[in-house]
């Protein structure tokens, strides 16, 4: 029965940044739908643990810098003998950094490249790897933007690096997809968390993004759980490559 296809029953899911925001969102909504989750965090993911661990999931925490790919291998290792496998990516960890382009530095165009695009490919392909090795198929999930479709303003190397996950989702998707490796993205809107505590604190921006927003209401981080529970099932399947706006209608506009 079709129901049966969204259940995530003992699946292994990798999410990268998931001790606050969107990322704790997602890890919760996986582990409600039956996955343990391995967590990858450079801060402290405890509260993100007790809210796993009382839905009776597991939950592997590692800490990890993902500015740079350095410990990537050693968080397959640890995530594989765990658990036995993986099921599931999300590759959520992202920054952003804002300041007028004629002004705008190397540093901050690196930085958010680095943790944005460079770690998300290099996870996946590492992710792949063991997908492939497993013989199982598996589950890509990118946390791509407004900004992979739009030019946004004071953003260079975000717009950047958001414009490039959604063109390497469908890359991967595509060399991928015979594997049954089903790749493809989830682009918010604009979602209540740290990363636009900036723009929600200054009343004239705030105000002309909520008239923006045919919902009239900031994205909260429940609003992805559907969606990656969605994507990371055998619902979505014949799903490849595609960057799904979860927006509140703001691309409608
Ligand atoms: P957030 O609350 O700032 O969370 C970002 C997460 O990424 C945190 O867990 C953060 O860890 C982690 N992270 C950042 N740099 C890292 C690094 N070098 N190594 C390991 N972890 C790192 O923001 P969010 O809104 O939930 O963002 C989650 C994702 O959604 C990002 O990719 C963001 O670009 C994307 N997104 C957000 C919005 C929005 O409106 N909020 C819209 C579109 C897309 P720390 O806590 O240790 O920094």
């Amino acid at each position: 029965m079709i129901l049966n296809a969204f259940d995530l029953h003992d699946k292994v899911a990798i999410v990268t940044g998931c001790n606050t925001g969107l990322g704790q969102g997602m890890a919760v909504g996986l582990a409600q739908a039956g996955c343990h989750i391995v967590g990858v965090n450079r801060s402290d993911a405890s509260e993100t643990r007790t809210l796993i661990e009382s839905l009776g999931r597991r939950f592997l925490g590692l800490r990890a810098d993902l500015g740079n790919t350095d410990e990537l291998p050693a968080i397959i290792d640890s995530a594989v003998s765990e658990f036995g496998r993986i099921d599931i990516l999300v590759n959520n960890a992202g920054i952003i950094r804002r300041n007028d382009a004629i002004d705008f530095s190397a540093k901050d165009w690196d930085d958010v490249m680095n943790v944005n695009l460079r770690t998300t490919f290099f996870m996946s392909q590492a992710v792949a790897r063991q997908f492939i090795a497993q013989r199982s198929g598996g589950k890509i999930i990118n946390i791509a933007s407004m900004l992979s479709y739009q030019g946004g303003i004071r953003v260079p190397s975000y717009t950047a690096s958001k414009s490039g996950v959604l063109g390497i989702t469908r890359l991967m998707a595509n060399e991928w997809a015979h594997e049954n490796i089903n790749v493809n993205a989830i682009a918010p809107g604009y979602m209540a968390t740290n990363n636009t505590q900036d723009l929600r604190t200054d009343e004239q921006r705030n105000q002309e993004i909520l008239e923006r927003i045919p919902a009239a209401r900031w994205g909260q981080p429940d609003d992805l759980m559907g969606p990656v529970v969605f994507l990371a099932s055998r619902a979505s399947d014949y799903v490849s490559g595609h960057t799904l706006a979860v927006d509140g209608g703001w691309l409608a506009r």
